[in-house]
């Protein structure tokens, strides 16, 4: 399922909000099938790159290349259109709409295959089908949360963006939630996660980057960041002991 075809090449980008640097010729690439987690202290710059890969900040130096097409000039309805979908952090639901309609307004982006995206995303949250009717307001946060999810999926993603998916959920909804990226994954989904929960956001991830200061320091497997001496002196201040 994981393949070596990168799906996202992000090479040598930069990002200035006017003379401040924001991101110093980051490196990363995502394969289709994985699931890619950027991690860092805050301010370090994950929500900067996730918007300048979906569309929203303009110009950037460097290059950005999804499916081999240079895409970093592209606004950012173009580049939803082409799969990539980008979901930030505390994204609402329409709170007077119905499930349905909030999946509704996520599908008119894209048409095509509605219906078995609608499957799908009823099959990965099935309380969404129960409460199909009910108004988004009345959801759980998690349930709202999984809206939002899969509203993204509705919109024809093939390449999710989800910058701190785990922000408010109680430790339960963390767990389903884990659970449920792993199931978007194995139906053939690709996932970039960025976030604070370190740990939950390494724990699934396939690959994995540390942002320190707008740099990529450190990649490699999810374990192997987690382990990392470096990773955490960055993210919670823990020296190695010597020898
Ligand atoms: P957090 O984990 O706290 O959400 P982050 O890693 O997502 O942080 P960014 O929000 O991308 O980091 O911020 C990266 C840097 O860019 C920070 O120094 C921040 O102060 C700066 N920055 C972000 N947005 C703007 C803006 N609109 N104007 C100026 N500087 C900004």
């Amino acid at each position: 399922m994981e393949t070596d075809k990168p799906l996202l090449a992000i090479r040598n980008l930069s990002y200035f909000y006017g003379d401040i640097q924001a991101l110093f010729r980051v490196n990363l690439t995502v394969c289709e099938g994985q699931i890619v987690s950027v991690v860092g202290p805050n301010g370090s710059g994950k929500t900067t790159l996730m918007k300048a890969v979906a569309g929203l900040l303009r110009p950037v130096l460097g290059e950005i290349r999804y499916q081999g097409e240079r895409i970093q000039d592209l606004p950012v309805h173009k580049v939803v259109r082409r799969g990539l979908v980008y979901v930030p952090e505390g994204m609402k639901t329409f709170p007077l709409m119905s499930v349905m309609e909030n999946l509704e307004v996520g599908a008119y982006i894209s048409r095509q295959q509605k219906e078995g995206r609608l499957d799908f995303v009823f099959n990965l949250f099935p309380v969404l089908a129960d409460k199909r009717l009910q108004l988004a307001k009345n959801l759980s946060g998690g349930q709202k949360r999984m809206l939002i999810l899969a509203r993204g999926i509705m919109s024809g993603a093939r390449l999710l963006m989800l910058d701190d998916p785990f922000l408010g959920l109680a430790p339960k909804d963390i767990n389903r939630l884990c659970n449920t990226l792993r199931q978007i994954r194995s139906h053939g989904y690709t996932l970039f996660l960025a976030g604070q929960h370190v740990r939950r956001i390494l724990s699934v991830a396939t690959r994995a980057y540390l942002l320190e200061e707008g740099r990529i320091t450190l990649s490699g497997s999810g374990d192997q960041l987690r382990d990392h001496p470096h990773l955490q002196e960055s993210l919670y201040g823990i020296v190695a002991e010597a020898g």
